[in-house]
């Protein structure tokens, strides 16, 4: 197997990778990316991003993914086509990781930057899947403002899904929430808010048959898992919040986790347990999940693993 030696490596092509990227770059860290399956990120599979600053009249999402590409291309990141299948991260500080690249190239790097991102779980339907960014969205807090007025549903019974709600509650004219137990998994206090609100119907034991309309989202066929009554509604926006699964498998074991698989790093940094090795990015953020907080932990990122090599690099005093 060929082996490669490289300064800096950094894993995932969403918003964090590659503001890392231009800062690496920029601090003549030579990093080398990999895109994994999903070249570009999360964002490849939006339309319009509004809130991204900088944008006065937004940007559709891969328009941006290839701008920040060449903008890290600039300062001489080298981006690859590739996924990282297999990585064995170093246990002292100055130790080098080894990573495999689709089971056949070999890279040992000094600092490795892991920004692989979550992914948003869906429901499975074809007729969700058709209809995603056509009304279907799994973002909230991204897509809600396009439907300012309108009537909309939102799928799911956890905090993300009453805490996306309620922001929905706010902008929308109605929604209506569909829950598929008998309760809601959301703490207390989020169930409150989602209850409290007089402009939010939820509906116990309910769960999606079908998303209607051909190109656009035009309503919503439910059913009651009890009953087995099937109702329509009319909506123009169907929000998905059942929950995200972050991209860790290959980390796992190596790097501390929370229950939920997301990396864990140190406060006020991107430092994880494992020296010269950085996390960035919604891996590392069940809380935010934005492009903007990704971007801004990717920059962490490249400047603590500049901080790391200067410090191992530093003559030792005699
Ligand atoms: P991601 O964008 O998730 O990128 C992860 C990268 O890691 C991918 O390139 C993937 O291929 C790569 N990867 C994974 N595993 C490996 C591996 N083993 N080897 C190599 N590479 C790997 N946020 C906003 O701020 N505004 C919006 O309008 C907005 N709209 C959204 C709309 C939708 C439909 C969705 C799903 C999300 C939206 N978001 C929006 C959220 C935003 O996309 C994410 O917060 C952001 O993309 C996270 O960036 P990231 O760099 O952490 O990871
Ligand atoms: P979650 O807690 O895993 O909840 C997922 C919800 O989606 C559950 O209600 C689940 O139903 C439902 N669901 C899963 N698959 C489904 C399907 N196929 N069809 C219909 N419903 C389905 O995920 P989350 O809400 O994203 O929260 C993740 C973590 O972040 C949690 O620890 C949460 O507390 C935390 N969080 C906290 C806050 C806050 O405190 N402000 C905000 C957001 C998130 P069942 O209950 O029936 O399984």
């Amino acid at each position: 197997m060929a082996v490669e030696r490289i300064k800096c490596l950094i894993i995932g092509s969403g918003p964090a990778g590659y503001t890392a990227a231009i800062y690496a770059s920029r601090a003549d860290l030579k990093p080398i990316m990999y895109t994994g399956m999903e070249p570009g990120g999360q964002l490849t599979t939006t339309t319009e991003v509004d809130n991204f600053p900088g944008y006065p009249d937004g940007i559709d999402g891969p328009t941006m993914m290839m701008q920040l590409q060449k903008q890290a291309e600039r300062f001489g990141t080298e981006v690859r086509i590739g996924m990282i299948t297999k990585i064995d991260l170093a246990q002292e500080a100055g130790g080098i990781h080894k990573a495999v690249v689709d089971n056949t190239t070999e890279i040992e790097a000094e600092t490795v930057i892991i920004s692989t991102g979550a992914t948003a779980r869906y429901l499975g339907l074809p007729s969700e899947q058709r209809l995603r960014g056509g009304g279907v969205s799994a973002c909230a807090v991204c897509d809600g403002f396009f439907y300012k007025n309108q009537r909309v549903a939102i799928v799911g019974g956890g905090d993300t899904a009453a805490e996306e709600a309620t922001y929905l509650a706010n902008i929308c004219e109605h929604v209506t929430m569909l829950v598929r137990k008998d309760e809601m998994r959301a703490s207390k206090a989020m169930q409150h808010r989602v209850t409290s609100r007089k402009n939010i119907t939820v509906l116990y034991n309910t769960e999606v048959e079908e998303v209607l309309g051909e190109q656009v989202v035009e309503g919503l066929k439910m059913i009651n898992n009890e009953t087995k009554e099937v109702t329509e509604i009319d909506i123009t926006g169907l929000f998905i919040a059942i929950g995200h699964k972050p991209n860790t498998d290959i980390f796992k074991g190596q790097l501390e986790m929370d229950d939920t698989g997301y990396i864990i790093t140190e406060p006020k940094s991107t430092k994880t347990g494992k020296p010269g090795v950085f996390a960035s990015g919604d891996v590392q953020d069940k809380d935010y999940r934005q492009a903007i907080t990704a971007a801004g932990s990717g920059c962490m990122a490249a400047l603590d693993a500049e901080r790391y090599l200067s410090e191992i690099e530093k003559p030792v005093e005699a």
